[in-house]
């Protein structure tokens, strides 16, 4: 049976306070004044304000709302809302009006003294501000719980220091917007007046049945599974991979589209991933505040989506050990508000030195800060991929392709790149460059950071985290490359010679961090090494980057973070990491000893009474197999419990440290490898004891019976 079709045009960005609503419902000199602020930053007057928000409440009133909220971003990761109804104070005669001021819409005083600060507002200042957010625009989420009017924000404390992800990523986008300006102005571009970081994130995720979901202490408190021998059949097959979508998950994913759709988030491309139950959704790029804004949309709707469908999304790095896990593919360009793609290499002589000078600054930029880089993809589940046992590696290296690595190779030797695998030659003035096809980008799946042929794709970020901070951390980083490349350009007596051996210095000085080859090699870990390139193994390890000297130069100067904002990330960090191994070890705990230890004992018992009846029926029967299998389980047994017991003793010793840098060392160096220690021998076990007596579904049914 095929469902009636759904009118897409007629739903996109129905729950959206669109640019389209704002020109129906607004004066147009009002309307006017919005468009610049949003277009080109300012402040609205109160008066224009207070219009605006009527609009908005009449709208939102009109859809259902009852409410709204001031949509934040903490640094949890997740976002977070408080609801307050437009309900107003009654008249006389017991009329009440449904409000909304000016006031309301662009400032908010949420109490939010639980929320981390890492020491950055003290108690008795608990109070912290939301700020209207307007370049992403507001939106109506409706579900079973009615509908409320979102209002994006940015939550900073009282002396203003950021609280959140979006405040940073504002502010390096401003960054980037005019350092990228001085480099367009260079090459002769007069009428962009904004540049901006466009971003396409490919969310990956799991579906598992929400009634087995539900059987799993592990995937209910750490979003993993903490046991689980390998089933039978993995991803070997590379048939899940691309393959015919079930009728069960189309139908999610059906319905998950339509409701982003109504947010206004352009879902494109979905398709299975390569282990079993494992889909991934990218959306069309948009401007990296609203894609960070969509993304988080699009993790939420896919859970609330799931549990529609009886199903449990898992945004975990890594739901199951030995199959791949999920990252999110961030796909990162800067445009100029004409047109311009500043990492598309153009068609004409003049574009492409442009389209080599900003590859060379990102180079450098990359080289200069890869160790920010590989913090900003850090988060405690992506500890399992980034340097374990799966793509991508931890070290940052960047895959340029082919035709482009041997431009880049010319350019170094020769100063000049004549020839070209492909393509015909451009004689530009200053030194012949071949004409660049984007097309003939060869793919490396490996790569941390491949150039594929008008954007880059960083791929480590991990699948459950928020964009935010990849995308900051890469505007701030090449702002301050365009910066110095501008200062030096600006000032240049012959530009043309000027422009030419800056790329040619930046190439030659860093190009140690590019790298074509299999980054999965144990010889490339090697060969990172003798090329002085960091390699970060895990979230811990990378935390201190934040605060490095050069770290802390980067952002003042581009009034990204504030010193006090960096260090108190730094230990939220610390403290995150902490909390979720806690978490996890307490999991496996109460798992081990409260479910899977008492069923290998009824199963040990089982074995022992199957035994002496044997024995008492037939005292010639041969009993060899009982006694073996109760030989081994036992075995087993006792070294989970030993294990159990060194778990809650490293466990206890790490939760009463002090909270910081050293717990969390301690969480990572010494819980994490009893929690392995623990594993091991359950997992052993499951394979052992009676389907019947295992009290938790297994690997098998919980990928394959999706
Ligand atoms: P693949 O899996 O081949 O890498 P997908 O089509 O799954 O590609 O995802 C590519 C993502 O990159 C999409 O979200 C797409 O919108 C985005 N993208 C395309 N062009 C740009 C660009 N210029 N800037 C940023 N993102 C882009
Ligand atoms: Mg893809």
């Amino acid at each position: 049976m095929c469902e009636k079709a759904t009118n897409v045009e007629a739903i996109f960005n129905e729950n959206v306070f669109t640019m389209g609503k704002m020109k129906e419902r607004l004066p147009k000199k009002v309307y006017a004044e919005v468009k610049n602020v949003i277009e080109h930053g300012g402040e609205l007057s109160p008066a224009t304000a207070d219009v605006v928000a009527k609009a908005m409440k009449d709208w939102a009133v009109e859809m259902g709302a009852t409410h709204y909220t001031h949509w934040f971003q903490p640094l949890t990761g997740i976002t977070a809302e408080k609801h307050d109804s437009f309900v107003t104070n009654p008249d006389a005669e017991g009329h009440m009006l449904m409000e909304f001021s000016g006031k309301e819409l662009i400032k908010g005083e949420p109490d939010a003294s639980s929320f981390p600060s890492g020491g950055l507002r003290a108690t008795f200042e608990a109070r912290g501000y939301t700020a209207w957010d307007c370049t992403s625009p507001a939106f109506i989420k409706k579900d079973a719980t009615g509908a409320i009017l979102c209002i994006p924000t940015a939550f900073c404390s009282y002396k203003g220091e950021a609280l959140d992800k979006k405040t940073p990523l504002l502010r390096s986008l401003e960054a980037l917007s005019e350092q990228a300006l001085r480099i367009v102005r260079l090459f002769g571009n007069t009428k962009a007046t904004r540049v901006t970081a466009s971003v396409g994130p490919e969310q990956e995720y799991f579906l598992v049945d929400r009634e087995l979901y539900l059987q799993r202490k592990d995937l209910i408190y750490a979003g993993r599974t903490l046991f689980g021998a390998p089933a039978p059949k993995g991803q070997e097959m590379d048939d899940h991979y691309f393959g015919v979508i079930k009728e069960r998950i189309g139908s999610y994913m059906k319905d998950l589209n339509e409701e982003l759709w109504k947010l206004g988030i352009s879902a494109k491309t979905q398709h299975n991933e390569v282990a079993p139950a494992q889909h991934e959704l990218a959306p069309i790029f948009n401007t990296a505040n609203i894609a960070v804004d969509h993304n988080q949309l699009v993790m939420e709707t896919m859970k609330k989506v799931a549990k529609r469908h009886g199903l449990a999304c898992l945004l975990h790095e890594k739901p199951f050990a030995g199959v791949n896990g999920s990252g999110k593919h961030d796909n990162w360009s800067i445009c100029t508000d004409d047109g311009i793609n500043m990492l598309d290499p153009g068609d004409t002589p003049n574009q492409n030195i442009q389209f080599l000078l900003v590859l060379a600054c990102i180079i450098k930029a990359v080289d200069i800060h890869a160790d920010l880089l590989r913090q900003s993809a850090s988060n405690v589940g992506n500890d399992h991929r980034l340097g374990a046992n799966e793509a991508p590696p931890a070290i940052i290296s960047m895959f340029l392709g082919e035709q482009l690595e041997d431009v880049v190779k010319q350019l170094i030797e020769t100063g000049e790149a004549a020839s070209c695998k492909e393509g015909e030659r451009l004689y530009t003035g200053v030194s012949t460059l071949p004409d660049l096809q984007k097309d003939a980008t060869d793919r490396n799946r490996t790569s941390p950071f491949a150039f594929t042929g008008n954007k880059f794709e960083f791929r480590m970020v991990g699948s459950s985290d928020s964009i935010a901070s990849p995308n900051t951390t890469l505007n701030a980083i090449v702002a301050e490359a365009f910066c110095e490349a501008a200062d030096l350009l600006e000032k240049a007596d012959d530009f043309d010679v000027a422009v030419h051996d800056l790329i040619k210095e930046y190439l030659t000085e860093h190009q140690r961090i590019i790298f074509n080859g299999n980054g999965y090699a144990e010889e490339w870990v090697a060969e990172a090494e003798r090329r002085g390139l960091p390699n970060i193994k895990s979230m811990v390890d990378s935390v201190k980057s934040l605060t490095t000297e050069k770290s802390v130069k980067l952002f003042e100067k581009f009034h990204i973070f504030t010193k006090a904002e960096l260090e108190s990330r730094a230990e939220i960090l610390y403290e995150t990491y902490a909390k979720a191994i806690n978490i996890e070890a307490l999991t496996m705990i109460d798992m081990a000893g409260k479910q899977l230890i008492p069923s290998v004992i009824s199963y040990t018992t089982k074995l022992a009474t199957s035994i002496s009846a044997v024995r008492d029926a037939c005292p010639e029967a041969d009993v060899s197999a009982q006694t073996e299998l109760l030989i081994e389980t036992s075995s087993l047994l006792a070294e989970s419990k030993k294990a159990l017991e060194a778990l809650k003793a490293a466990t206890a010793k790490a939760a009463a440290m002090e909270e910081g840098e050293n717990q969390a060392k301690a969480y990572h160096e010494q819980v994490m490898p009893a929690m392995s220690a623990l594993r091991a021998p359950l997992d052993k076990l499951e394979m052992m004891v009676d389907k019947e007596l295992w009290p938790i579904p297994s690997y098998g049914d919980l990928t394959f019976e999706v």
